[in-house]
Parts: C-alpha cells; sequence; structure tokens
C-alpha cells in the first residue's frame, strides 16, 4: 500500500470517527464501528460484555507485541454548548490503530508472529488501563507501544518522540475528626485546624532521594462554621502529590501515611483518608525504546527523531507496565503541531502525521516480534550450552 493510498483510506475513518465522539465508558457506537471495520478486513476482533472497547490479533501463534489506542472523547463546552469533543486527539489515535491493521493484514502471510491491537475505552477516566489488565488482555504481551500526539509547543510537527515520560499524580482527600469547645476553653477541645497545620508542616518533613523530582501539598482545606469564638471540630482536606518516577510516588504515599499517624497520635484526632485518583508514572523500557527509536528512524528519517518527551500530564497506558511488570513499554509521540493545546475546545493538528504514525508502529511491532523470537534463540542456545559443558560455567556471571 502506498503512502497515498494508505492516507486516502484512513481519511474517512478519521473523519467518521472525529465525528462521532463518545465520552468514557459511553463509546458504544465507536466500538461497533472498528469492530465492523475489522470484521471487513477479515478479522476476529474480541469485544466484552461488561465494558465498551475490544481488541484484535492479527498473524500466527498466540500474540506476543501489541499496540494500545484509546478510544474516548472528553465531554466540554464547545461554543457554548456541551457536548463530548475528540480534543485529546484520541480519534487521531484510533485512526493510527486501523492504519496499523490494514498495514499488517498486507504482510499478514509474513508476519513472524501475531500482533494484539488493543482499542481501550475510558483513558480520560483513568480507569480503561485497569480495566483492561483486570479482564487480562495484556497477560501474555512482552511488548506493548502506546502513542499519543503533542502539542506544538512539545514537539516540532513532522517530528516523532520514541517515548513519552509522564509523571506520577495522587490527590487524595481526607477528614480529620477533633473535639468542640468554647474559644475561651481550647483545652477541652481538638482543633481540627491545628491538626491540618500539623499536616502541612509533616509534608515538609517527607525526605526523597534529592536526585528525583516530586512534590506533595495541602491544596485544599475547609473548616469551621459561623462563629470564630469555637475550636473547630472538624476540617476536610485535600492532598496534591506529584512525581517523575514511580518510586518516587510511594515514597510520598508513605510520608504522607507517617504524618497523619503522627498527628492523630499528638493531637488526639481521628483522621481518614482515600486516594480520589491516580495516575501511574512513565516505565520506558530502554528495549522497546530502542525498537521504537529505529522504527521511527527507519520510516520518517533521523532528521525527524526527537529526543524524549518529559511531561507533567498524566496518560493511563502506564498502568499497564505497573501492574504487568514483564510488559516493556513505551509511547510514540507524534509531532504534529497540535494547537492550541490538549484538551481545548478547537485542539486542530496537522492530520498528514497519522499515515505516517501508523507506518513507524507497524515497523516497530515487526521490530519487537523479531526481537522476541531472537530472545527465545538464544534463551534456548544458552540452556543447550550448559547442558553439553555440564561445567556450571553456562549461567552467564
Ligand atoms: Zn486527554
Ligand atoms: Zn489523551
Amino acid at each position: 500500500m502506498t503512502e497515498q493510498q494508505l492516507a486516502e483510506r484512513l481519511k474517512p475513518v478519521f473523519e467518521h470517527l472525529h465525528h462521532h465522539p463518545e465520552i468514557s465508558w459511553e463509546e458504544k457506537e465507536t466500538t461497533g464501528y472498528l469492530a465492523d471495520f475489522l470484521k471487513k478486513e477479515g478479522l476476529k476482533p474480541k469485544t466484552f460484555d461488561h465494558m465498551t472497547g475490544l481488541y484484535v490479533d492479527i498473524g500466527p501463534g498466540e500474540p506476543k507485541v501489541g499496540f494500545r489506542t484509546d478510544i474516548d472523547a472528553l465531554w466540554q463546552e464547545v461554543d457554548g454548548q456541551w457536548r463530548a469533543n475528540h480534543s485529546c486527539g484520541h480519534d487521531a489515535h484510533m485512526t493510527v490503530a486501523l492504519g496499523v491493521v490494514l498495514l499488517l493484514k498486507e504482510m499478514e502471510a509474513h508476519l513472524p508472529g501475531a500482533v494484539r491491537i488493543l482499542f481501550q475505552p475510558a483513558e480520560e477516566k483513568g480507569e480503561g488501563a485497569k480495566a483492561f489488565v483486570k479482564a487480562g488482555v495484556v497477560d501474555n504481551l512482552e511488548y506493548l507501544f502506546g502513542a499519543h500526539i503533542r502539542p506544538h509547543f512539545e514537539l516540532k510537527d513532522g517530528t516523532f518522540a520514541a517515548a513519552i515520560r509522564h509523571g506520577a499524580v495522587k490527590l487524595f482527600k481526607g477528614n480529620i475528626h477533633g473535639t468542640e469547645a468554647h474559644g475561651a476553653r481550647p483545652e477541652q477541645g481538638v482543633n481540627a485546624i491545628e491538626a491540618a497545620a500539623a499536616i502541612v508542616d509533616g509534608l515538609k518533613r517527607i525526605w526523597i532521594d534529592p536526585n528525583r523530582t516530586g512534590s506533595i501539598k495541602m491544596t485544599q482545606l475547609h473548616a469551621g462554621g459561623q462563629s470564630s469564638n469555637i475550636i473547630p471540630a472538624t476540617a476536610t482536606f485535600s492532598i496534591d502529590a506529584r512525581a517523575q518516577d514511580n518510586e518516587t510516588m510511594e515514597a510520598l504515599t508513605t510520608g504522607f501515611k507517617k504524618v497523619v499517624e503522627s498527628v492523630e497520635t499528638l493531637y488526639g484526632a481521628d483522621i481518614d483518608w482515600e486516594t480520589a485518583a491516580y495516575v501511574a508514572a512513565a516505565e520506558v523500557d530502554s528495549s522497546a525504546r530502542e525498537i521504537l527509536k529505529r522504527a521511527i528512524i527507519d520510516v520518517a528519517g533521523e532528521e525527524n527523531f526527537a529526543e524524549d518527551i518529559v511531561t507533567p500530564g498524566g496518560e493511563d497506558f502506564h498502568f499497564y507496565a505497573l501492574f504487568r511488570p514483564q510488559l516493556k513499554t513505551t509511547m510514540l509521540g507524534i509531532g504534529c503541531g497540535a494547537t492550541p493545546g490538549l484538551h481545548h475546545p478547537h485542539m486542530t493538528f496537522n492530520w498528514e502525521r497519522v499515515p505516517t504514525a501508523a507506518r513507524i508502529i507497524a515497523r516497530a511491532l515487526v521490530l519487537a516480534l523479531k526481537a522476541v523470537r531472537q530472545l527465545r534463540v538464544v534463551a534456548g542456545n544458552d540452556a543447550q550450552g550448559r547442558a553439553v559443558t555440564g561445567d556450571g560455567r553456562g549461567d552467564g556471571r
């Protein structure tokens, strides 16, 4: 299939998806449209009874490598009207995925193994990846690639990056339960504001590796009623935690728990809290990144290969590697001049980059299939070597 043929085939697909946005967990028409497209290509897509989204396998045997696209839109105000809107580019990602399907179908007879394409719902809610993990969709995969279009200020139009290093985000919400008292009798009460102040102070006493970045701050505090002469018994608070890697987020979480426990002991207040939102940081695998880098250079040329993107934004793709550590993952950053920025109601981008991105991903999947097969061969040789020499030196010291 020539570049132009692929573009002509994909353009109406993108137009359809773009004009039929559906929000998280409600991607029913989208799921149906994607399933029909795949069936027309002679494939057997698998849908779910309990949720939207689907996946499909192409090639011989059990799939070991995969590509994941998100499929949901945002709910936002567009020209004074609230509606679903594809302003995060998930319509572009779906089109990339279908382009990958067309390209892989074309070489199906020569594929060295099977590839799984995942059409994942509810990314914007941070729930879809977890649901796919739970459904076992990635259990037998070794490589998983993702992709996301980038805003113009992050990545030059026409260039591609082999990793998007999203940070981790956690939001905690909590309640402090103290004891009310007259302002003149503070010794008889437990002041929720003082306990909250102690939490704020305690957060400054969480130490992390100085070579890593992280932040944990109280961002909301509500306490006290109409009267200014009462020691307030209750307060509600929110905490915003950020880290560039998952280990640091773990350290911040453990530190926050200790702070809460010590404030409870010191003040005699009860404090309950919960994690209100969570997205994991990118776990970029170096071999997956190398494969994607080679694919970018092969398809788009060395001059269009860009350095990794470091961004504070979140992406639920990173839950796959967090919950299934056998997975080698990375995300393709697509430089398509997205403007003014992602999630803007009138976000636009250079559509021409979609077929190119599909070619890059298709190439990366084939390279990953070869890498998986090579690893098998090497592992087989090692075992043989040990058996032949029998001197215990074949253990790769
Ligand atoms: Zn988004
Ligand atoms: Zn997105």
